[in-house]
C-alpha cells in the first residue's frame, strides 16, 4: 500500500490497517466514520463492523473542567507517564461546541506538543459534527476504532460547557473532573450536577504559592463530596492535588484509577456500565438514523418550508403539522 495517503481505500483495507496499527490508516479511517457523506457512511458501518470485535478492550478516561484549568497540561503528563510503562495511549477530544461557534476550544491551538511526538501516543480533535447526536456517534465510533488499533487506554477530552460531561460521562469508565484554586464554581463553570457525575476531582495548579489555596479548596470538595451521592457506586469520590505542570500528583492520580479499576471490576459495575452504554449507543444511533433520514428526505424538505410558514403565522396548530409530516414521511416509505 505505497499510496495509500491518496488512493481510495476498500473497507478491508481500512479494517486491515488499523488492526496492524498503521498511523495514516487509522486516521484515514477516522476522517472516514466523521464523514457525513452517504457513501462514506455505508463504508463507514463495513468497516466499524469488522473492527468491533476487536475492540472493547481499553480504559476510557473522561476528563473534563473549563478552559484554562489545565487539562491539556494533565493530559500531556497523563500520557507521557503512561506510555512510559509501555501503554498505548489515545486522546481523542470531543468538543460539539465547535461547529455552534466555528472555532474549537479543543485542538486548535498546539497542544501536547511532547506526547503528540511519542511512538505509543495518538491524539486526535474534535470532530465536526454539527447535532450533540452526530458527534457522540463519531467519538463512539473513533474509541471503538482506536481500541481495535490496539491502544489500551483512551483519554476522552471535553470542555465544561453543561451537555458536554453528561455526553463524555456515557462513553467513559472513569470520569476525572479538573479544577482550579482561585476560581469560585460559577466562574469554572461548574455546576453541581458535573460534581455529582465525578469519580474523581483535581485541583490542579496546587503548586508555588498557589499550593496552600489548593489544599483549601480541596477540603472544601472533599466536605461537600461528603453528601453528595457517589458518580460510581461502591466507589468514593475524593479530591485530590496536582501539578499538571510539574508533574506532582499524576503517579497518585494513575494509582487512584487502578484501584477505580480494580474495584469496579470486581464489583462488576465495569461491565454493567459498558453494557447500559452500548445501549445508549445503539438508541443514539436509531435516533440519529431517523432524524437523518427525515430531515433528508426530498418530500419532507419541500412540505416543511411550508408548514413551517404556517406554524409561524398561526394557520396550523403545530400538532397538526407535526402529524401532516409525520404521516408524509411514513406514506412514502410503504
Ligand atoms: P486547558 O485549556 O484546560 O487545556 O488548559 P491548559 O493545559 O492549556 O493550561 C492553561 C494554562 O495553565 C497554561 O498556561 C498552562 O501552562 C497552565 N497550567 C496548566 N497546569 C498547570 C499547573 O499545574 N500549574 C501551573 N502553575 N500552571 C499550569
Amino acid at each position: 500500500m505505497a499510496d495509500k495517503k491518496r488512493s481510495v481505500l476498500a473497507p478491508q483495507e481500512y479494517v486491515k490497517g488499523v488492526l496492524s496499527g498503521d498511523r495514516t490508516v487509522l486516521a484515514r479511517t477516522i476522517t472516514l466514520i466523521e464523514s457525513n457523506a452517504a457513501e462514506h457512511i455505508k463504508k463507514a458501518r463495513t468497516v466499524l463492523k469488522h473492527l468491533l470485535p476487536f475492540a472493547g478492550k481499553s480504559f476510557r478516561i473522561g476528563i473534563t473542567g473549563m478552559p484554562g484549568a489545565g487539562k491539556s497540561t494533565l493530559i500531556e503528563a497523563l500520557g507521557c507517564f503512561l506510555v512510559e510503562k509501555g501503554f498505548k495511549v489515545a486522546v481523542l477530544a470531543v468538543d460539539p461546541t465547535s461547529s455552534i461557534t466555528r472555532g474549537s476550544i479543543l485542538g486548535d491551538k498546539t497542544r501536547m506538543e511532547k506526547l503528540s511526538r511519542r511512538k505509543n501516543a495518538f491524539i486526535r480533535p474534535s470532530p465536526s459534527g454539527g447535532t450533540l447526536g452526530g458527534v457522540t456517534r463519531k467519538s463512539l465510533e473513533t474509541i471503538i476504532i482506536c481500541e481495535s488499533a490496539g491502544f489500551d487506554i483512551i483519554i476522552i477530552e471535553t470542555v465544561g460547557v453543561g451537555q458536554n460531561e453528561i455526553t463524555v460521562r456515557s462513553m467513559v469508565d472513569f470520569f476525572l473532573l479538573v479544577l482550579i484554586p482561585g476560581a469560585g464554581d460559577e466562574l469554572q463553570g461548574i455546576k453541581r450536577g458535573v460534581i455529582e457525575i465525578a469519580d474523581a476531582l483535581i485541583i490542579n495548579k496546587a503548586d508555588g504559592y498557589n499550593r496552600e489555596k489548593a489544599e483549601r479548596v480541596r477540603e472544601e470538595y472533599s466536605l461537600a463530596l461528603k453528601y453528595l451521592a457517589p458518580a460510581t457506586p461502591g466507589w468514593k469520590t475524593r479530591a485530590y492535588l496536582c501539578s499538571a505542570l510539574n508533574g506532582e500528583g499524576v503517579a497518585g492520580l494513575w494509582e487512584t484509577i487502578g484501584r477505580f479499576r480494580q474495584k469496579t471490576r470486581e464489583s462488576g459495575i465495569f461491565y454493567k456500565r459498558r453494557q447500559n452504554q452500548n445501549l445508549d449507543w445503539m438508541f443514539g444511533l436509531i435516533e440519529n438514523r431517523l432524524r437523518d433520514d427525515f430531515f433528508s428526505h426530498p418530500g419532507i424538505q419541500r412540505e416543511l418550508s411550508l408548514v413551517k410558514e404556517k406554524v409561524l403565522d398561526g394557520s396550523i396548530l403545530p400538532t397538526a403539522a407535526a402529524e401532516r409530516l409525520l404521516n408524509l414521511f411514513f406514506d412514502s416509505r410503504k
